[in-house]
C-alpha cells in the first residue's frame, strides 16, 4: 500500500489511462481493509461509469475483488458448476436447476441474493419455508455441498468484501449501471466460491433490467469474456423476461412453482428454462451431446431424483422434513386471495413484467428500503401466459394479499400491465434469444 496513491490511481482513470493489475489490486485491497475512503470508491466508480475499463481491466478488478476475500476451495468428486441471473419476475430457476444438477452428480455451491429492486431474491424466496436458514458458516456449506451436492446461501462476509463496500457506494452515487462494474461485481463474488464453470442467465425484456437486446448482449459478452479470461469457463443464453417465468411471483408462491416443476405438476416455461441452462452446463462440464444432456436432466425431474435432493437440502438447511410430499402444509397463505378479471377479449400479446414485479413490492413481497420485512404470502399466481386466448371478465391472474385494499389496487395494476389484441401470436418459439460463449 506504502507505494500505491489512490488520488493519482483515480485521476489517470480519469484521463483514460489503462491501469495496471499492481494498482487495481492495491485498490480493491483498500476497498476491503478502509484504507480507500468512500470519497475515493465513489470517485473510481464515477470515472469507470464515464471512461470504461478494456477487457484486461475488467478482469483484473473482477480477480482483484475475487482476492478481496476468502476463495472457496472444493475437495470432491466432479465439477464445481454454477448459474447467475440477472433477475427477472417469477425467476426461481435457481430452486429447480441447483438440485436438478446436483442429482446428476454435480456440485453446486450457489451464493445467492435478496431481492432487488422489482426483482425477487432467491433467498428471500427460501426464508418463506419455515426454519431454513441461508446464513450459513463456511463448514455448514461444505458439509451441506458433500452430503446433497447443493447448497443455497447468502454470501459470508468475507466472501468478496471488496465488492460489497463499492456496491453500497454505487448504490448511492449513481453508478451502478456500468457494465464493468456489474461485471466486476457478479463475477468477483461467483468466481470467490471457487466455480469450475458458470452458465448465466441474461434476462431481456420488460421485466429485466435490461430492456433491449443491445443492452443484454453487449453485458452478456462483458461477462462471458471476462469470466473466461479469469479462468471460469462461461456461456451466457440470453432469455426472454416479457412475462414471469414461474406462473407466479411472490416468495411462498415461488416455492410452491417450484415445488411443482420439481415434482412434475408443471411443464410450462419455468421448467423450460431450467432444463435449458441445465444443458448448457451438463453439455460443457460432462462432455454429453446437447440432446443426451437434455434426456439426462428430464429423466432426473421425472424420476423425482430433483425433488428428493431439493427436500434433502432443505432439510440439512433446518426446514422441515416433509416439505415435498405436502408443502401446502408449511407455506403460509394471504388471508385475501382475488381473481384479476380480463379487461378485454383476445390473444395475450404481452405483460409489462416490470410491474408485475413492482405489484408484488406493493403488495408487501419485497423491500423498498433494506429493513422492511417481507410478508412472504403475498403476491402472484396462475398467470396465463403470452399466447393464450382470453375472454373479457376470464382470470389473467389471481392476487394474495394481506388486506382487500391491497388486493384491489393491484388488480387495477396487473389490468394495465396485460397487452390483450386480436392479433395472432407465433407459438412453441424457444426462450432463447441469443447463446453468447
Ligand atoms: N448484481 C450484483 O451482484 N452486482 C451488480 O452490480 C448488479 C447486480
Amino acid at each position: 500500500m506504502a507505494d500505491f496513491n489512490a488520488a493519482q490511481f483515480i485521476w489517470s482513470l480519469r484521463q483514460g489511462q489503462d491501469p495496471s493489475s499492481h494498482d487495481i489490486a492495491e485498490f480493491a485491497r483498500g476497498l476491503a481493509d478502509g484504507f480507500v475512503s468512500d470519497a475515493q470508491a465513489g470517485a473510481f466508480a464515477m470515472a469507470v461509469c464515464l471512461r470504461g475499463l478494456s477487457e484486461q481491466g475488467c478482469a483484473d478488478l473482477t480477480l482483484a475483488m475475487r482476492d478481496s476475500g476468502r476463495v472457496l476451495c472444493w475437495d470432491v468428486d466432479g465439477p464445481v458448476l454454477d448459474k447467475h441471473s440477472t433477475g427477472g419476475v417469477g425467476d426461481c430457476v435457481s430452486l429447480v436447476l441447483a438440485p436438478m444438477l446436483a442429482a446428476t452428480g454435480i456440485y453446486v455451491p450457489m451464493i445467492s441474493g435478496r431481492g432487488l429492486g422489482h426483482t425477487g431474491g432467491t433467498l428471500d424466496k427460501l426464508d418463506a419455508i419455515p426454519g431454513v436458514q441461508t446464513m450459513l458458516e463456511q463448514s455448514q456449506m461444505h458439509d451441506i455441498v458433500r452430503r446433497v451436492g447443493c447448497v443455497i446461501a447468502s454470501a459470508t462476509a468475507d466472501l468478496a468484501p471488496a465488492d460489497r463496500r463499492l456496491y453500497a457506494v454505487r448504490d448511492v452515487t449513481g453508478t451502478v449501471d456500468s457494465v464493468d462494474l456489474i461485471t466486476a461485481s457478479i463475477l468477483s463474488k461467483k468466481l470467490a466460491a471457487g466455480l469450475d464453470g458458470l452458465v448465466l442467465d441474461v434476462k431481456c425484456g420488460t421485466g429485466a433490467f435490461m430492456k433491449t437486446m443491445d443492452a443484454a448482449e453487449q453485458l452478456a459478452q462483458s461477462l462471458v469474456q471476462v469470466a473466461n479470461l479469469a479462468g471460469c469457463p462461461t456461456i451466457a443464453l440470453i432469455t426472454t423476461m416479457d412475462e414471469p417465468i414461474a406462473p407466479a411471483a411472490g416468495n411462498a408462491l415461488e416455492i410452491d412453482a417450484s415445488l411443482r416443476v420439481l415434482t412434475g405438476q408443471d411443464y410450462g416455461l419455468l421448467r423450460e428454462i431450467s432444463l435449458d441452462l441445465g444443458q448448457e452446463l451438463l453439455a460443457h462440464h460432462m462432455a454429453l451431446s446437447p440432446d443426451v444432456a437434455r434426456q439426462k436432466l428430464v429423466q432426473i425431474l421425472d424420476s423425482g431424483q430433483a425433488a428428493e435432493t431439493f427436500g434433502h437440502m432443505i432439510r440439512l438447511m433446518g426446514g422441515p422434513t416433509g416439505l415435498v410430499d405436502n408443502w401446502a402444509r408449511y407455506l403460509s397463505e394471504a388471508p385475501v386471495i382475488q381473481e384479476v378479471p380480463s379487461p378485454a377479449t383476445g390473444v395475450i400479446q404481452g405483460w409489462n413484467a416490470q410491474t408485475l414485479g413492482e405489484v408484488v413490492v406493493d403488495l408487501g413481497g419485497g423491500r423498498r428500503v433494506e429493513a422492511d420485512k417481507i410478508d412472504s404470502a403475498v403476491g402472484l399466481d396462475q398467470i396465463l401466459r403470452i399466447g393464450t386466448n382470453v375472454t373479457r371478465g376470464q382470470p389473467l391472474a389471481r392476487v394474495h394479499a394481506a388486506r382487500m385494499d391491497h388486493a384491489q389496487s393491484a388488480v387495477a395494476k396487473i389490468q394495465a400491465a396485460v397487452e390483450i389484441s386480436n392479433d395472432p401470436v407465433p407459438s412453441g418459439g424457444s426462450s432463447i434469444l441469443a447463446r453468447i460463449t
